[in-house]
């Protein structure tokens, strides 16, 4: 069989506010990078005896003339209307459609009005099955794997689809997956949902496999827990990882971001290991702990002094410090831009991201809010970061959205700046002054 797969399109920054513009927002409107690794990982599993075809809706046309007997979207909620006409031209062309990924999980019913088949959860092993039953015409409508997929079966993501693309992509990004799951109650998250709430690693062996067949200088790793306060099994596991990448040379001529929550403890063992990796940017989440949250809301007090230090730390390690602030909380008020401005200023933060707080569905925070009445539409196209999407508490939506264009006109020429870099080397990355 041919199997075409598409990674349907999300909207860029200011999509959703036409007339807006501030100062560098053609930076964020002008960007575009490699899709997430669920297709290269469907990809690696899918049997040599068929054809994978991919297509990255945010880069080309999709091509509605292809011969494929399959169509396999993967979606994340901002892509699902655009996903949806997808689906929907296709299934009037007489196409076998297939749907999976984070919103079909979490929104199986939605899914299925517009797909033949439903793939919830993770999909390794259904997808393996969902083809053996298509070939044979036995296939249903929902899938759903019994047991979830041992991280230590999943082969090497095969990326090449992706670097087909290098030339359509202004930032350039591998991915790199070291577990799956996650402990943590974060109120607005579907990672425990989606992969379960235990920590599942990958085979170190594979890792570092999978690390010597990326090509681009920079590499987002995508778990956001690599510095979580964990178990000693845990932060015994990163540090062997780390040790071992660092052994394969990687980091001589390639840089990662290591992607957190603001929560973990000082750890040199931990940080000089990531940095013997090739660790260059540490990306990290303010808003969702109790910690980040009192910077915007403007505490002065033990909280922002450790905050402040644990970004002098890493910079003093020689990592760039990447922030990404969520706005949005009940307690934010639009003291929240001046807060955070003067948080970025003492803590000598060159570079930031600000996102709004999204209720995802299946989420805490969804049913939170809608229990409230405060959700305001399920237009999922502007369920994309920048748009606000429920009824903020202590000020409007578009006090709200007018804080972020503000934040954002700070940085994103330095934003530009970092993706431009990276396009080719990794040096530089430190410092972007
Ligand atoms: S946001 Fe990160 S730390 Fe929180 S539950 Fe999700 S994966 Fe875990």
């Amino acid at each position: 069989m041919k199997i075409l797969f598409i990674y349907p399109k999300f909207m860029k920054y200011l999509e959703g506010f036409p007339g807006r513009s501030f100062a560098g927002a053609e930076y964020l409107n002008g960007y575009s990078y490699p899709p997430a690794l669920a297709i290269a990982v469907l990809m690696s599993v899918t049997s040599d005896k068929h054809e994978c075809v991919f297509m990255d809706e945010n880069i080309e046309e999709i091509d509605y003339n292809t011969d494929a007997d399959v169509i396999a979207l993967s979606i994340f909620t901002p892509q699902a209307g655009f996903a949806y006409s997808i689906c929907s031209r296709f299934r009037s062309l007489g196409k076998l459609v297939v749907v999976g990924g984070v919103h079909p999980t979490v929104c199986q019913e939605e899914a299925s009005r517009y797909a033949d088949i439903v793939c919830v959860g993770e999909g390794e092993k259904a997808w393996v099955q969902i083809l053996e039953d298509i070939e044979d015409g036995t296939w249903r409508k929902v899938y759903r794997q019994e047991t979830a997929t041992d991280p230590k079966t999943i082969p090497v993501p095969k990326r090449s689809a992706y670097y087909a693309n290098t030339d359509s992509y202004t930032i350039l990004f591998d991915y790199l997956e070291l577990s799956r799951g996650c402990n943590a109650l974060c109120d607005s998250c579907v990672v425990p949902q989606v992969s379960g709430k235990e920590f599942r690693y990958k085979r170190i062996e594979k890792i570092v496999e999978d690390v010597g067949t990326m090509r681009y200088p920079m590499c987002f790793i995508t778990d956001d827990v690599v510095y979580m306060p964990q178990n000693s099994e845990s932060r015994k596991f990163l540090v062997e990882v780390f040790n071992e990448i660092g052994r394969s040379g990687y980091g001589r001529n390639h840089g990662f971001y290591i992607a957190s929550t603001a929560m973990y403890p000082p750890d040199p063992e931990l940080l000089s290991a990531m940095r013997y990796a090739g660790a260059r940017v540490s990306y990290f989440t303010l808003g969702l702990d109790p910690f980040s949250n009192s910077i915007m809301t403007g505490d002065h007090g033990r909280y922002r002094r450790m905050m402040v230090d644990q970004a002098r730390q890493l910079q003093d390690a020689g990592l760039l410090v990447y922030p990404a602030f969520h706005l949005g909380f009940d307690d934010h008020t639009c003291a929240i831009k001046e807060n955070i401005l003067e948080f970025c200023r003492e803590a000598d933060l060159s570079l930031a991201q600000f996102c709004m707080r999204m209720p995802w569905p299946g989420t805490i925070m969804w049913k939170r809010l809608n229990d409230e009445g405060r959700i305001l539409h399920t237009d999922w196209k502007r369920y994309y970061g920048s748009s606000v999407v429920f009824v903020p508490k202590k000020m409007t939506a578009e006090q709200l959205e007018g804080i972020a264009a503000d934040l954002w006109s700070e940085f994103s020429l330095n934003f530009h700046k970092l993706y431009k870099i990276q396009r080719t080397e990794v040096v530089g990355i430190g410092s972007l002054d």
